[in-house]
């Protein structure tokens, strides 16, 4: 599979994410000095991986595949922020301006679903950063590593808050016809100030709905993730109400939700960032927040009204598993709806 052609000249082998780890260590984000600054803003570090299926515990699925690290989008609630500092690198800023490419992704993957050993699992692509953050458009990771699972007839599905899903809506449906593919766009709210605050890199959620409506019109199995509800800015019932009823109307298969919990990196991130923009809230986050995650009666309620207006708008928890999937466990699959990570 042939990788987008770089744009500058590395002069030597590209690096691994351990070794740019270690020069971070050493000198900083600038010692970085190959990394190329895009029109963004951002510092695109290219990396040779050493795996591209990662190996996962305690979510619903097995196996994750991730093409960046570090996501301009910049969710301030971001859990994957946390993650940028096994990297020697900040989780603010830093999260969403020093991205990491794993430009010989494909071939690894290649390589693993060749293996004797690999049975063919369900494959979680962009859990840990958007596979479709705009620097996808020029690398085409995301794409060329869908094109060779539709090859191995391998299950996928695919998180993101990205529009420019649609751009690979052809290869989705050659994956779902042979193996099964669902995509899931994360669009916690409709309100367009709530979205300016939480997701500033991010695309409209109305456009990321008319995506839905793209996939759903070509056929793909797409749902909606309302992933995460922030409280006291959008878990008020009449957002939920609106984006529930946005979702309804642009054929979402089904919707999910969670509401943020908050540690590490992100943790520190997210708090230091409520207490310039929001105030007034930190009280009641002092209280809510007191551990990872708010207390259960409270997430208990916001799933009540969560559940209250699935039902208002007819819209399914779950989705319907095509015949390639039909071993993937249900049970789990439920629980992906509202363990799924923040993309
Ligand atoms: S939540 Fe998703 S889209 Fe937002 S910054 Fe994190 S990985 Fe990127």
């Amino acid at each position: 599979m042939e990788i987008a052609p770089l744009l500058f000249d590395l002069g030597h082998q590209t690096p691994t994410t351990r070794q740019v780890a270690d020069l971070v260590r050493a000198g900083g984000p600038d010692a970085l000095t190959e990394a190329m600054r895009r029109a963004d803003a951002a510092r695109y570090q290219e990396v040779r991986c050493r795996s591209a299926l990662n190996s996962v515990k305690g979510m619903p699925f097995h196996w994750t595949l991730n093409p960046y690290r570090g996501c301009t989008h910049a969710c301030h609630y971001c859990y994957a922020r946390r993650y940028h500092t096994q990297f020697e690198l900040g989780a603010d800023d830093e999260f969403a301006s020093v991205i990491f490419v794993k430009t010989n992704l494909v071939e690894v993957l290649r390589r693993e679903l060749q293996k004797p050993s690999w049975t063919g699992e369900y494959v979680a692509i962009g859990t840990a950063t958007d596979c479709y953050q705009p620097i996808e458009g020029h690398y085409k990771l995301t794409r060329h590593a869908l094109e060779t699972l539709a090859e191995f007839r391998n299950p996928a599905g695919i998180i993101t808050k990205g529009p420019m899903v649609v751009r690979d809506k052809d290869v989705i449906t050659d994956l779902s016809a042979h193996a099964g593919c669902t995509v899931y766009i994360s669009v916690p709210c409709v309100d367009e100030d709530v979205w300016r605050a939480l997701e500033p890199g991010t695309a409209p959620p109305m456009q990321r709905l008319r995506a839905v409506r793209e996939l759903h019109d070509a056929g793909i199995r797409v749902g909606v993730l309302m992933n995460p509800i922030v409280p006291g800015i959008s878990s008020k019932r009449s957002l939920i109400e609106r984006t529930m009823k946005a979702i309804a109307d642009h054929g979402a298969a089904f919707v999910g939700c969670n509401v943020m919990f908050l540690e590490g990196g992100t943790r520190d991130h997210f708090l230091q960032w409520l207490s310039s923009e929001f105030p007034h809230l930190m009280d009641g986050y002092r209280q809510l927040y007191a551990r990872k995650y708010a207390p259960a009666a409270y997430r208990a309620e916001v799933f009540s009204v969560f559940e209250e207006m699935r039902q208002q708008f007819g819209m399914s928890s779950r989705e319907k598993p095509t015949r390639a999937e039909a071993e993937f466990n249900m049970q789990t699959a439920d629980r992906s709806l509202f363990d799924l990570p923040p993309v």
